[in-house]
């Protein structure tokens, strides 16, 4: 239910510069002000609101004070949940801001779920679910293409276009019943109306298309380093990283010893599997290990095949390429540091697979590396204009995917000369998946699932 009011530690745990307790309802700031006293100035009640107060929080049971903060009230609409929000800005220690919130909770807040600010935001109509899921793509950005991605659809880009192409629909089964309801006076459908229809099915094939994309940028490029042992596909692993260190620390989750590694690459985020570190492993059942690097090799996006220069091309090295031939593929001529300009056959091997030279060792040839993924990535998947919607989540996928299932019954039954009320079901149908992404059609247990996923005070 809405009329509680909910409060949560909306900064991560652990020592910070300041931690923040946000509480949001229709008591947020009476709760507040039991707690918070400013310095000077009005009460805390009568603040104005997006003003920041500086004061103390004092226990009312004990008199003793608890933290200095700066407490802010926003007033209803205008804050993220559309309700009465207080933010309490504590010292970032993790004992002030638990004990603040402990405060709140016990005068009268209620523990929030997770995500649901963002579900109350969404169920109070700031937010489409489409915006509320990109809340949590710009917090899980992992590079600065996903995260325009993300700002983009937060914006409400995909809404948007989305909302284009519901009221195209709209219009036409306006059109329809209007000639159902009213035969004599209306007469016929025009034609013009079935045009609208194919436009609508364009626009849904366009954003469509801008799936493959949109996963990457969302998932990350599964990349597979594979090649024969003590090529340097470890090195390569530790080189790329070495660079990206910066990055990659802040990325929650990766841990050094673990086999699979994000970091970005020519500006994407990629996940690198290191294969022979899966076959390392699993020493005593090197069976497994080959299982699992065809495994990974068969989920890769893009497969780094890694060769050795010094050695030069050996039958190993061919019976591997034969392996992955077909994937999606870069050769990788690895140790260059110990050949020089030497002619290494690397151009014969590679044929027609984009290739580059590096040095694990010495760091050459990665810019080239990420430039070549940067190329394979982009490459082909100039259907989106810059700032364009995309789609960047599955459920954003399948719900279209059934709307043009939808709205191509509904053409082909139209050209067949199919009366208008059939039509028309598909074309409900059609809207209903429109709305599965917008949340206007969005069940309970979908709004569970999707908010699920955020962490407590989000
Ligand atoms: P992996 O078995 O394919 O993972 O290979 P490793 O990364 O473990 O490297 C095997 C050996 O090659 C190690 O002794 C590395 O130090 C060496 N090595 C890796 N990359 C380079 C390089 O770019 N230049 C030189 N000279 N040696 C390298
Ligand atoms: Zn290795």
């Amino acid at each position: 239910m809405l009329a509680d009011t909910i409060a949560a530690v909306a900064t991560p745990p652990g020592e910070g510069g300041i931690g923040i307790v946000r509480l949001s309802g229709s008591e947020a700031v009476a709760i507040a002000s039991k707690i918070f006293q400013p310095r000077r100035g009005p009460d805390f009640a009568a603040s104005r609101s997006h003003t920041l107060r500086l004061g103390v929080i004092v226990d009312p049971a004990t008199g003793e004070t608890v933290d200095e903060v700066l407490a802010c009230i926003m007033r209803a609409p205008r804050s993220y949940t559309a309700e009465d929000v207080v933010e309490i800005n504590c010292h970032g220690g993790p004992l002030a801001v638990a004990r603040v919130l402990q405060l709140a909770l016990r005068h009268g807040a209620r523990l929030a779920e997770p995500g649901e600010f963002t579900r109350r935001a969404f169920l109070n109509g700031r937010l489409d679910l489409a915006q509320a899921e990109a809340v949590l793509d710009v917090i899980r950005a992992r590079s600065s293409q996903g995260l325009a991605a993300a700002v983009g659809q937060l914006q409400g880009k995909l809404s948007q276009k989305i909302t284009e192409i519901n009221d195209l629909l709209t219009g036409v089964l306006a059109a329809i019943e209007a000639s159902l309801d009213f035969p004599e006076e209306v007469g016929e459908v025009s034609a013009g109306e079935l045009d609208k229809l194919r436009q609508a099915r364009e626009e849904v094939k366009k954003l469509l298309a801008t799936w493959e994309e949109g996963r990457l940028l969302n998932e990350g490029l599964k990349i597979a380093i594979v090649g024969r042992p003590n090529v340097g596909k470890s090195s390569l692993l530790n080189a790329l990283l070495r660079q990206e260190r910066a990055i990659v620390s802040q990325i929650p989750g990766t841990t050094r010893d673990t086999i699979e590694e994000t970091l970005l690459l020519g500006g994407f985020a990629c996940r690198l599997i290191d294969t022979a570190g899966l076959r390392e492993t699993a020493d005593t059942l090197e069976s497994i290990g080959v299982a699992r690097t065809r495994q990974a090799v068969k989920e890769a996006d893009l497969v780094l095949m890694v060769v050795d220069l010094s050695t030069g091309i050996l039958p190993e090295d061919e019976r591997i390429l034969e392996e992955v031939a077909g994937k999606t593929l870069i050769v990788v001529g690895n140790k260059v540091d110990l050949v020089g300009e030497k002619k290494t056959g690397l151009a014969a091997f590679a044929g027609l697979y984009p290739r580059v030279a590096i040095s694990a060792r010495e760091g050459r040839g990665l810019d080239e590396l990420a430039q070549r993924v940067k190329e394979i990535v982009l490459g082909g998947k100039a259907v989106r204009r810059r700032g364009d919607p995309l789609l960047t989540r599955a459920r954003h996928r399948d719900a279209l995917e059934k709307c043009l299932e939808h709205l191509n019954a509904a053409i082909a039954a139209w050209e067949e000369g199919i009366p208008g009320d059939l039509i028309a079901i598909d074309l409900w149908a059609a809207r209903d998946f429109l709305g599965e992404i917008t949340g206007a059609t969005a069940r309970e247990d979908l709004l569970d699932r999707i908010f699920s996923d955020f962490c407590i005070g989000k």
